[in-house]
């Protein structure tokens, strides 16, 4: 069998990248080791710049309608379960964009209408049920799973896709060096108060609860505890756990009730990696193959999707401009490796403010969050980053003014500054309209 482009991993990543080359009438084969829809929880909420890529590959109307739209996040920090609380909110509204907000879309769900999408073309190739079991050169070995059966299959390009333990990145012999956190997060669905709807993040100096409201009046929601107190945890009955929620929110009571076992809960274990080089001859790695983020800024996901929606960009102009000299993968890590390394500084820094269970970090941390909000200039750096929108780095200035030491900035930004701070055009893809393809 021959394709032009072989995805290993159907997950979100290789599926963008899969339905993009698909539209642009590239023969694409993705193969997915899993049967059918998993039950662990992997990242289900959109930040706005992978709503505009969902809206360039016509399935946005798709995605509102199985999603929940997020425009605040209300931060809280009880001083201690028992007492009043401080509030600071973050909104997405502030963001030149069609999509001011986020989305929570269950992960599954996702998959199910890209895939769907893709499958209205006719060169696009779905495999369920397959593992990709080894490359060598452009040559692919593929096994159903059940049959036994393998397969080869040339192609041009190789993209691994596979998540954390990726056959592709093995092949190109990148190591990658995993940091692992302090902590853990528990994390489970469950049905919300109807009225639950803003993102909300509920901390004391020692404690984090997350929530993220569904669709469906339903909540996922992520504890952190202490790594290595899972085990402990679970000899507890399932009521402990149900009072560590409803001292943090009161509001649960009568819904987080509603999980009857430890089963339904999940163990979350935070890492981080970065992998040196992303492209080696005709092979690329994307998404979280090529890179690992701490889920507390809720970008991993993201991330994929905006791997697969420039690398499949790349492929497209190659492959219309009959340029396919594999150096010109070379243009997907110029454009991505930089941004990545910023989302995962920044997501690794709102982990370390929740990381350490010590009354004045909180304090501080409160203190700061709140001069953020306040400050004009911060709110909007913060939120244009996490978006994957533009990226607009924290000084020294904005990090003392944070801190106290400088006066907060009222003077909202104009529009006309807000967009000068987004992605361009030539920014995200600097090839076209160039003669710079080989
Ligand atoms: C518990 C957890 C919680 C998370 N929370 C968030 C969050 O809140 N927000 C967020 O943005 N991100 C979150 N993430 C991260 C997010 O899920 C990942 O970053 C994202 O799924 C990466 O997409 P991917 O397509 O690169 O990889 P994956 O989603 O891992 O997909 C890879 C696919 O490849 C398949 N595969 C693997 N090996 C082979 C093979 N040899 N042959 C064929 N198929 C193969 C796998 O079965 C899988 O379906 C979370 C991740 C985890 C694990």
């Amino acid at each position: 069998m021959k394709t032009n482009v072989f995805i290993s991993g159907g997950g979100i990543g290789g599926l963008t990248l899969g339905l993009k080359l698909a539209q642009c009438n590239i023969d694409v084969t993705v193969v997915e080791r899993l049967p059918g829809p998993s039950s662990i929880y992997k990242g289900e909420l959109l930040q706005p710049k992978s709503l505009e890529i969902f809206q360039s590959l016509g399935v946005i109307e798709k995605v509102f309608e199985n999603g929940h739209s997020i425009t605040d996040l209300e931060l809280i920090e009880l001083k201690s379960t028992k007492s009043s609380a401080e509030n600071s909110t973050m909104s997405y509204s502030i963001l030149p964009s069609d999509y001011p907000f986020s989305l929570m879309i269950h992960h599954e769900t996702l998959k199910e209408i890209l895939r769907e999408k893709g499958e209205r073309y006719p060169s696009f190739h779905y495999k369920a049920n397959t593992v990709c079991q080894k490359i060598n050169g452009h040559t692919v070995i593929i096994e159903d799973r059940d049959t036994k059966h393998q397969q080869e299959i040339e192609c041009d390009f190789i993209v691994g896709a596979e998540g954390r333990s990726s056959v592709t990145r093995d092949y190109m012999d990148i190591q990658v060096k995993e940091k692992k956190y302090n902590h853990h997060f528990l994390t489970v669905t469950f049905p919300r108060p109807k009225d639950m709807v803003k993102g909300r993040i509920v901390s004391t100096y020692q404690s984090f609860l997350g929530l993220f409201p569904l669709p469906n009046d339903e909540v996922r929601s992520v504890y952190l505890i202490p790594a290595g107190e899972y085990k402990s945890l679970r000899k507890k009955p399932i009521s402990e756990f149900h009072k560590l929620y409803i001292e943090m929110c009161p509001d649960l009571d009568g819904y987080v009730n509603q999980i009857k076992d430890w089963k339904q809960i999940q163990l979350m274990v935070p890492l981080k990696y970065h992998a040196e080089k992303y492209v080696m001859d005709h092979l690329a790695l994307i998404g979280d193959a090529v890179h690992t983020v701490h889920p507390m800024a809720g970008e991993g996901m993201n991330m994929a999707i905006q791997d697969g929606s420039i690398l499949g960009e790349l492929l497209c102009d190659m492959y219309e401009e009959n340029k396919l000299n594999p150096v010109n993968l070379e243009w997907y890590p110029k454009v991505r490796k930089s941004r990545v390394a910023h989302q995962m500084h920044l997501s690794h820094l709102s982990a370390l403010v929740y990381s350490y269970p010590y009354r004045p970090v909180g304090w501080l941390r409160n203190k700061s969050l709140q001069r953020m909000e306040r400050d004009s200039i911060s709110q909007f750096k913060q939120m244009l980053n996490i978006s994957g929108l533009g990226m607009w780095r924290e000084t020294l200035y904005d990090r003392m003014v944070q801190g106290g030491v400088l006066p907060i900035r009222t003077k909202p930004l104009s529009i006309e500054d807000k967009r000068k701070t987004t992605f361009t055009k030539e920014q995200d893809y600097p090839w076209k309209g160039k003669e710079v393809l080989q």
